[in-house]
């Protein structure tokens, strides 16, 4: 029993890494997917293999920080389907830097694509459930929505505001049958991870692989890396709950590095 039949979901940031595999998860539970990033270009491998197995998917280049673009991208999906049940604001950078030292422009950029997308995203998305009476907003948090870490200042901030935005569109979109849960993933190696890895590398005077086992799995219970699957499985289970007793809530997903 596919667990998303008849559903419309938008992802944002699904050229590649988490966005990717929970936009080809969407689809293998029966989603018809618009698959949204930077570039036309850059969605063109996850809406192949999702067609390639026999699913249905639509491209958008959407840069979320793009007011105009993220309005014509979700009245896209609309006009080709009809409607849409579950948006996920899942596309992100990170900046790794001790905030006495950050660039204002390194700070805003970070906050413009996860915490402004997020609303531009909310925004789009909210004006057509809202008219359906139905839909999931999803949030791509992570346990930096809930506890910091050194050297990710504008992300933890940020991370920490899609927690907000979460919770109050729960309490605004309820009485319009919308639900809003933001997921939390510890650490998951995609190129967002990689290349974060020799940069922390440098800054602590430490090697990669004490960055990863020192930092990064250190305080999970197996010292294992939360992976693709992983989240996405929870992000199904999220966009498929059946009511709205599970609104408003983050959900961890870390290999218990943080235990809520
Ligand atoms: P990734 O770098 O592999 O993928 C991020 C995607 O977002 C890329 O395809 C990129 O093109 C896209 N993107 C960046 N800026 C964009 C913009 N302005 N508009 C549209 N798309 C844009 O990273 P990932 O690890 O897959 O991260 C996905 C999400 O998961 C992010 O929000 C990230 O913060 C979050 N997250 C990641 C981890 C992790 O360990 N990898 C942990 C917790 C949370």
């Amino acid at each position: 029993m596919k667990r998303l039949q008849q559903q419309t979901a938008l992802v944002t940031g699904a050229g590649r890494g988490i966005g990717r595999a929970i936009a080809e998860h969407f689809a293998r539970e029966g989603a018809r997917v618009a698959v949204a990033d930077l570039t036309l270009d850059s969605v063109a491998d996850t809406v192949a293999a999702i067609e390639q197995a026999g699913g249905t998917a639509m491209s958008l280049a959407m840069d979320v920080t793009d007011e105009a673009a993220v309005s014509q991208g979700v009245a896209a999906i609309v006009e080709k389907w009809g409607r849409l049940d579950i948006a996920l604001a899942n596309a992100g950078i990170q900046h790794i830097g001790p905030v006495h030292k950050l660039a204002y422009a390194e700070w805003s950029k970070v906050m413009r694509v996860h915490l402004d997308g997020a609303f531009l995203v909310t925004r789009a998305a909210l004006q057509q459930m809202y008219e359906q009476n139905s839909g999931t907003m999803l949030y791509m948090g992570s346990v930096h929505s809930l506890e910091a870490s050194p050297l990710k200042a504008p992300y933890v901030a940020a991370k920490h505001g899609m927690l907000g935005l979460c919770r109050a569109v729960a309490k605004e979109g309820a009485e319009f049958g919308v639900r809003s849960n933001i997921i939390c993933p510890g650490f998951v190696r995609t190129p967002l991870v990689d290349k974060q890895i020799p940069e922390q590398a440098k800054e602590l005077g430490i090697s990669e692989q004490d960055v990863i086992s020192k930092i990064m799995l250190k305080n999970t219970v197996d010292g294992e890396f939360t992976t693709v699957d992983d989240v996405s499985e929870l992000a199904v289970h999220l966009a498929a709950f059946p009511s709205n007793a599970l609104t408003g809530q983050s959900m961890v997903v870390s290999h218990g590095w943080h235990m809520q």
